[in-house]
């Protein structure tokens, strides 16, 4: 008889018939408060009626229209609406269906783009687990461990992990982007440089923000040597940070945005913004795939879209991130194996510490296996798998929030 990977074991394993909103019901008719959003991917909760509805027409309509040979309604209406909330320099789209394909595919457009090897990325960055984009994640060993030879032309700069270092935001900042300069002058000269590619809040990572100083920081240096800037808005955008991108709390203006996760609610589908100048270097031929743009998603994803503006999402993130981090914050303040709680919108994030301030990841497991066992489903994060985070739907309520926080304070 056939059996589930290895991998695929987990610790306290659920396994779920239906879902609604913020919840997920499983075989026993247990009902989970889902903090995961399956990694920051259920944005409008789970089987949303109006994504459910856009989905099964288009299915009886046209399930697969390949993009290089066909153009399809959905993907030209996902087009002309996500017009309407990128940066009005970012006029140019390209389809894929997971984030690790819009790294990769980002990553060819910026060397095609500029004729150069290189990629600088940022320590604790998350981009994927294609080999090109394992090559890029800098957020844990385990996620390259015995694949190599790895991509050549990645280097390393720090990301300003403030907490980490020990260090307030702004010397963390200062340090990251001298260690950038000193990363030009020693590996990777700028002339050989295509592309930085960073995440707004750092996800896989540990769910750390920056600044707006150290994206100036970058913004400045990629214009003074004409290398692009790419904002890997796989986890960040669609209003997870209460704005409708990440890099809109930091006010910088990206070369290409990369979209996945909330975009379609589920359904797998991700891509790449840029200008149209910019995107008209990418040589015929290199970019595309079979399933990309798909049809069902796209359709779900117009409907996706069209809910996180009737619904006010993006405000709603903003509300209950800031009641979800002060309520994880009162939590903290009572416990001493907590040594810091950060966020960003609907991205919080609590880091468990031992006494002498090394990460603590046996009790971040012990506590997110607590919390599932009590129905509040969470996920680790970060280089020690020491963070835990909750990511919940953009729909959370008020009092699912509250729900959420009577079972972390008990568990913790
Ligand atoms: N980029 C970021 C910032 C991510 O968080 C992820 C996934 O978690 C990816 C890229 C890769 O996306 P996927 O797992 O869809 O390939």
């Amino acid at each position: 008889m056939a059996q589930l990977s290895p991998l695929l074991k987990q610790a306290t394993p659920v396994v779920v018939d239906h879902g609604e909103g913020v919840y997920l019901y499983d075989v026993d008719g247990k009902r989970h408060l889902d903090f995961t959003a399956g990694i920051g991917v259920t944005s409008t909760g789970h089987c949303h009626p109006r994504v459910v509805e856009a989905a099964r027409e288009q299915i009886g309509k046209l399930v697969h229209g390949q993009y290089t040979t066909v153009m399809h309604k959905p993907l030209l209406e996902l087009t002309e609406k996500l017009g309407t909330v990128l940066p009005s320099r970012l006029d140019s789209l390209f389809y894929a269906n997971s984030g690790s394909e819009a790294v990769e595919a980002a990553l060819r457009l910026a060397r095609q783009a500029t004729k150069r090897p290189n990629v600088i990325v940022f320590q604790g960055g998350f981009h994927g687990r294609t080999v090109a984009a394992a090559s890029m994640t800098t957020s844990g060993t385990r996620f390259s461990a015995g694949i190599s030879p790895l991509m050549a032309g990645v280097h390393v700069a720090p990301f300003p992990y403030a907490y980490h270092y020990g260090w307030d935001q702004d010397t963390a900042t200062k340090f990251a982007l001298r260690e950038l300069d000193y990363l030009f002058q020693t590996v990777s000269a700028p002339s050989e440089t295509a592309a930085l590619f960073v995440e707004p809040v750092l996800g896989e990572g540990g769910y750390v923000p920056a600044n707006t100083e150290f994206f100036a920081g970058l913004r400045e240096r990629a214009d003074r040597h004409g290398i692009l800037l790419v904002l890997d808005e796989v986890q960040t955008g669609f209003g997870r940070t209460g704005k409708f991108w990440g890099h809109d709390h930091y006010d910088v203006s990206p070369d290409i945005v990369l979209i996945a996760k909330g975009l379609a609610s589920g359904f797998p589908l991700s891509g790449i913004a840029a200008s149209q100048e910019l995107m008209a270097k990418a040589l015929p031929g290199s970019q595309g795939g079979t399933y990309g743009g798909n049809a069902v998603s796209c359709a779900a994803a117009v409907a996706t879209l069209d809910v996180i503006r009737d619904e006010g999402l993006v405000e709603n993130a903003a509300e209950r991130g800031r009641q979800l981090l002060e309520g994880a914050q009162v939590v903290a303040d009572k416990t001493p194996a907590i040594g810091d709680v950060r966020g960003l919108g609907l991205l919080v994030g609590t880091e468990f510490t031992t006494a002498d301030g090394e990460p603590d990841t046996a009790t971040a497991q012990a506590v997110q296996h607590a919390a599932a066992r009590s129905g509040l489903l969470l996920l680790t994060c970060g280089a020690y798998s020491n963070v835990v985070r909750m990511v919940p739907p953009l729909v959370v309520t008020s009092d699912q929030v509250d729900e959420a926080l009577r079972i972390w304070g008990d568990v913790v």
